[in-house]
Order: C-alpha cells, then structure tokens, then sequence
C-alpha cells in the first residue's frame, strides 16, 4: 500500500501474517474477483486457500486448533481481503462472529464441539438477528422459541429471518429468538432472547427437517456471497443448543459478537477505500486531458489529497477500535466511530475514485465500478450510520456529563 494505512506497532508474527494475506489477495483474489463478481459466483477456489492460511480460525484460541490471534490481527486481514475484494471478507466475517460468540459465551461442551472444526472452516457460521420486518429495532423480533417437555426439554422454534449472510453456505447458524421464559428478575424484551446454535446442511430448500433457506437475495453488489432468509416451522433444537446453556442472554450475546463485528465492517470500509484509492491514483497518472495527466490538473490532485486523508484517518480510527477490544476495555463508543467514519469515507473515496476514471468508471470493464456497487452495503451492514450514531451519541452524554 505504498505510505499510506501502515501500522506501528506490529509483532513480527503479526507482520509475517499479513504479509502472507496481502500477496494471497495479489494472487489469488484480485486477477479473478471482477469476473467472479459479474458472474454472481461463489468464490469457492479463494474459500479454500484462505482455510490452508488458517484464516478460519485466526481468532480461535490455539487450545481448540486455531491461532488465536488478536482482533486487531484479524481485523488488518480483514482490511487486506476487502481490498481485493469485500465478498470474501464477508464469508469470513459471519463465521469471525460465531466463533466469537462461542468462546465468549459457550459452554465447555459448545466449545469442544464447534470450535475446533470452525477452526479448519469444516463448520461455517452464520448468524441471524434481522427479520423481514425489523433490523435495527433488535428488540422486536418476532420469532419465538417454545420449550416442550418441560425444565430441561428442547425447544421447537417458529418464524422468519432475513438478510442471513453466508445463510446457503454455512453449516451452524446463530439465531436471535424471543422466548418467553425470559430472565426471573425481568421480562424487558431484551432480557427475553436467546441465542439457539443451529446446526444444517449447506444449501438451498429445505436443509433441516423444519428448516428453509429459500434461495439467495438477488443484491446489487456484494455478490458471490449467498444473502439468504431463513424460515422455520417447528424447527426442534435441543436445549444444549442455547448459547451458554441458559435462555434470556441472546440479546446480550450477539450485541457483544456485533461490536466485534464492527470493527470488522470498519476494516472492510478501509480496504475497499485503499483499493479505490489506488485505483484512482493510478488512472490519474495515466488519463490526459489538456496536454497533461489529468493528475496534474488542481482539481483531481484536490481529490486525491482528500481521498488519501480519508484512508488514512479511517485506518487510524479503526487500528485504536480493535486495540481497546485487545486490551480488554470497553470499545463500543471507539468501533462505533469507526465503523461509521470507514463506511462513510469508503462511500466517498470510491465516489471520488469514480469519478476521476471519468466514463470508463461505467464501464463493467472497470474495477472501480465493482467497488461502487460494493461500498453502500458497508452504510448497512451491522448498523446504519444513524444506528451508530446513536451509540456514539449516547456515550459521549455519559462520558461528558453534565456537571452542574
Ligand atoms: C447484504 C446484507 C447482508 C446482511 N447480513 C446480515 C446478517 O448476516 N445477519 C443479520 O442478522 N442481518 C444482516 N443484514 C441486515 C442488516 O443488519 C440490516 O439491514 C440493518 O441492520 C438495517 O436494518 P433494516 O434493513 O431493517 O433497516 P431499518 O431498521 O428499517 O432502517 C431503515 C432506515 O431507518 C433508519 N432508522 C431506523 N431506526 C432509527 C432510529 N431510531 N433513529 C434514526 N433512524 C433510524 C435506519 O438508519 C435506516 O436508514 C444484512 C443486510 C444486508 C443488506
């Protein structure tokens, strides 16, 4: 990456990894992501080199075979794929998520039987919160787990989820339920849901006896990557299958696997902003117009200056989100403004990217239009901005309150 978006600090065994992940994403993924992309195409040659890099288990702790790394290791990886291509990096951003969760709130039984072959990527994750009529609004999920048989008996679960990430491909699926047992000492809706580990079959149609993953969502970008729903009519889970073993923490839990999954998207945002980046300062060398490279003319190096900034501050933003996380302190105010800076700068660099390529930006021919059908998905993804806004805001009231 030339000047720009380094980082200080790094171990050795930090440097040799990301070396590795940036000459694989050189090889392996940008000479074929364009061309996949189109295709809408599963990038099934890249998923298995990343699995030989152990990138599946990078965060997973080295006693359940992965090589539990830190989040901010994952997360420069994460930076490094998307800039080849921000597909990829959502195939393992699900799966980052569910491990996550799982070493954070399984049990010891949870964790001996996913975690060591989530670290080989033989169990792909996924996890599923959004409904068809709800995204933000966590709170007002709709599809319920009912236990059957009394203290101790399984649960039969109903409903619909929608925008499952990885939802065709993966073979264990997080899903947030309301249940009402709830929490004894409360029955706040939040305090009402639990995570169930549901285990299936990859594919498409019925996947589990009471299971549905209907199709992949035809997306205007972000392609490669199945999106799917997910329907259950009397899906039966047995009750080892709570995340943690107790109902009433889902909530909790998966707004713990988001946060971490925040600084993931952040990344993401960096990487197809420096891939923009380059893009854009490459074609600037070598368009003329008015007998010089338009690289020349004030304007587009006034583009290039900013687009450069943005990358730049975004990286910063994110590496200091990922450290806190590491460092075992509270980061929901530091990914939630980084999660909203690197998604909207990504936004920008890639509009100012495409506009310095002119027509061509429109041409299918052209990585550059790839990137801007890709950066909106990472405005969404994980919490609109106004979302984000929200947690940073309400933060800084507590940080900074008024004293009187
Ligand atoms: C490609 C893709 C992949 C996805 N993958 C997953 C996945 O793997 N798992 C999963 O569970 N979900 C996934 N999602 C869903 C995603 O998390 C939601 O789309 C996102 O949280 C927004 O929810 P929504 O679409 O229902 O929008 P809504 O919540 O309906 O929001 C609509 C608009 O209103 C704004 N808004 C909402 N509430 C407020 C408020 N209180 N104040 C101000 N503005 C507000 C929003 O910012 C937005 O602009 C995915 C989505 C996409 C597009």
């Amino acid at each position: 990456m030339g000047r720009l978006a380094q980082t200080e600090g790094l171990t050795e065994i930090q440097q040799e990894i990301l070396s590795t992940v940036r000459s694989f994403v050189d090889k392996e993924i940008l000479p074929v992501a364009t061309e996949l992309e189109h295709r809408d195409e599963y990038p099934t040659e890249i998923v298995e080199g990343l699995k030989e890099l152990g990138l599946f288990g990078l965060m997973i702790p080295e006693e359940y075979g992965g090589l539990g790394e830190s989040l901010l290791t994952y997360a420069l990886c994460v930076e490094e794929i998307a800039r080849g291509w921000m597909s990829v990096s959502g195939i393992i951003n699900t799966h980052f998520i569910v491990a996550y969760m799982l070493k954070q709130h399984g049990t010891q039984e949870q964790k001996d039987h996913f975690l060591p072959r989530m670290a080989t990527g033989e169990v792909r994750g996924a996890f599923s919160m959004s409904e068809p009529g709800l995204g933000s609004d966590v709170s007002a999920i709709s599809s319920k787990g009912v236990r059957e048989g009394g203290d101790g008996g399984g649960f039969v679960l109903n409903g619909q989820k929608m925008w499952l990430t990885n939802g065709g491909s993966s073979t264990l699926v997080a899903v947030l339920c309301r249940t009402d047992e709830g929490h004894p000492e409360s029955t706040a809706p939040h305090k009402s849901m639990t995570t169930f580990l549901v285990e299936k079959e990859p594919g498409f149609g019925e996947v589990r006896p009471g299971l549905t993953i209907p199709g992949k969502i035809d997306k205007m970008g972000y392609k490669g990557v199945d999106t799917t729903e997910l329907i259950m009519q009397d899906l039966r889970v047995p009750a080892d299958r709570v995340l943690g073993g107790e109902t009433g923490r889902g909530f909790y839990q998966m707004m713990d696997g988001v946060e971490v999954g925040r600084v993931n998207v952040a990344a993401r945002g960096c990487g197809v902003a420096q891939r923009a980046f380059e893009l854009g300062i490459d074609y600037a060398q070598q368009r003329h117009t008015f007998g010089k490279p338009i690289a020349q003319h004030q304007a587009i190096q006034f583009k290039l200056a900013e687009m450069g900034t943005k990358v730049e501050a975004a990286h910063a933003l994110m590496v200091g989100a990922a450290r806190k996380k590491d460092a075992g302190q509270r980061n929901d105010l530091e990914a939630g403004m980084a999660k909203y800076l690197a998604s909207e700068y990504c936004k920008e660099v890639v509009e100012d990217a495409f506009r310095i390529h002119g027509g061509y930006g429109f041409s299918k021919e052209y990585e550059i239009e790839r990137l801007y059908r890709e950066a909106p998905m990472l405005l969404i993804g994980e919490g609109t901005a106004e979302i984000q806004k929200m947690i940073v805001g309400r933060r800084l009231l507590e940080e900074y309150r008024f004293q009187g």
